[in-house]
């Protein structure tokens, strides 16, 4: 379908979301513009998503706190049978923002959140750090694949990040054939998680999935729309793998309405997806402002294709500090070219490149966000709607000061490769963790949403 505000100007939200931008690239600036005038603004895209369909609309409205009340009510009645094993899992992009704006530690703020989330009725929480290991081990391995095969294969490089639904939307909607080749298949953090808990959980439990309803909160709106995707679903069992997405600021809108403070809760243990086994101390990626996908691509593929160790990443920022890019140097010779591109104008930027045929880069980092997840819309964010920088600064440095944890150390997962996906090579793994793209031609009647 045709985005209805193509023709659109007023770039004024744009500008107030790229907030955290320093600089908007003033060499390219014209060019952009020239290109935006005849596209669509972020104001258009991202924030609106005028292309989604009634149907998309309605199920998007329905993940809300007041579903999730609705399933801790059903549980409450006699009719057992309806009633449904409450999981939440929580994104750490989010955690950031309760630590923050309840001045906790990191730690704390997971252990408090999980005491609330508890006290309310829910029967498990967790960490989504381990689908987002998941997540980056496939994309590492699909990358080095791709690269391998790309003097035989048209589209095999560049690259594009896939764990991004704004981007994701943007790509299927509007740019179409030009990129969807080129996304890394590697599902997201958000539905990778939605598998483990409805497939290795709901077995580990001999629970049917759809006796499971799952609730992620994470940072942003548009995961609402990503658990809708019709891949994402478990057809048999007709259940969704993510059955509703809230924001960190809903989560906390529910506070403010039950008058509950974080400093209040009880602190208790973040659950494991294994036996009775509990979370240990919160831990993250490899990037200061990301899941780390580039940095772990990038230390795998150099690795891997050329056997140099890369121990530090040095990010040159091109024209803002959210468009940077990483090379590796073999015998003088430039072999790897990443780039971080984040927030819509730097993707307008890049992809302008592409279309130009002068795109130098391996792999690129889409996040739709300036700034990165942190800076998603369903958190910190002031009553007229635009990003607290006072509240990101301080949620960027308590991500930053979480330890990081490698992927590849992480036991469970080698575990749950070989005893849930049966080798690293298997077909389940393709099932399970992957997903596909494609250019979507919707022709049915479309809702305008302001989130
Ligand atoms: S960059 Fe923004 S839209 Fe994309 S996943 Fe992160 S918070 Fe959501």
């Amino acid at each position: 379908q045709e985005c209805s505000k193509k023709q659109k100007n007023d770039d004024t939200q744009s500008t107030s979301v790229d907030a955290l931008s320093s600089n908007d690239g003033s060499e390219e600036k014209n060019e952009f513009d020239t290109v935006a005038n005849a596209k669509i603004f972020l104001s258009d895209c991202l924030a609106c998503d005028s292309c989604m369909t009634l149907e998309e609309g309605a199920r998007v409205f329905q993940q809300n706190q007041k579903e999730f009340f609705r399933i801790l009510n059903l549980n409450k009645k006699c009719d057992t049978s309806k009633h449904k094993v409450l999981a939440v899992s929580i994104c750490p992009q989010s955690l950031p923002y309760f630590a923050a704006k309840f001045s906790l530690s990191v730690n704390e703020a997971a252990k408090r959140l999980c005491g609330f989330l508890k006290s309310l009725g829910v029967h498990y929480v967790f960490d989504t750090t381990i689908a987002a290991d998941f997540s980056i081990l496939e994309s590492q391995r699909e990358f080095v694949q791709r690269y391998q095969r790309r003097n035989q294969e048209e589209h095999a490089l560049p690259m594009f990040a896939s764990a991004c639904p704004g981007w994701i939307r943007y790509a299927e909607r509007v740019l179409t054939n030009l990129v969807t080749s080129h996304i890394c298949t590697a599902k997201s953090p958000q539905q990778i998680m939605g598998s483990l808990v409805k497939g290795y959980f709901a077995r580990q439990q001999n629970l049917s999935p759809d006796k499971i309803f799952h609730v992620v909160v994470a940072p942003c709106y548009d995961k609402k729309l990503e658990a809708l995707r019709e891949d994402f679903y478990t057809a048999l069992y007709n259940s969704p793998e993510v059955d509703c997405v809230l924001t960190s600021g809903e989560v906390a809108q529910i506070m403010e309405q039950k008058n509950v403070s974080m400093k209040d809760v009880a602190e208790v243990a973040v659950d494991s997806l294994f036996d009775d086994l509990k979370e240990g101390d919160v831990v993250r990626h490899d990037g200061k402002r990301s899941d780390g996908y580039l940095e772990h691509i990038f230390k795998h593929a150099a690795k891997e294709l050329f056997g140099m160790d890369v121990k530090e990443i040095t990010y040159k920022a091109l024209k803002n500090k959210d468009f940077q890019e990483v090379t590796l140097e073999k015998d003088g010779e430039t072999v790897l070219r990443f780039a971080a591109a984040y927030g819509f104008r730097n993707i307008q930027n890049m992809v302008l490149k592409l279309k130009k045929g002068k795109f130098l880069y391996h792999f690129v980092e889409v996040l739709a966000c300036p700034g990165g997840c942190l800076n998603g819309k369903g958190q910190a964010q002031t009553e007229d709607g635009k990003p607290d920088r006072a509240l990101l600064a301080q949620m960027e440095e308590v991500y930053t000061a979480i330890p990081v944890r490698l992927p590849e150390t992480n036991l469970y997962v080698q575990k749950m490769y070989q005893d849930w996906l049966e080798g690293m090579d298997s077909k389940k793994v393709q099932d399970t963790l992957h997903t596909t793209y494609s250019a979507v031609n919707q022709t049915t009647s479309s809702l305008d949403i302001k989130w």
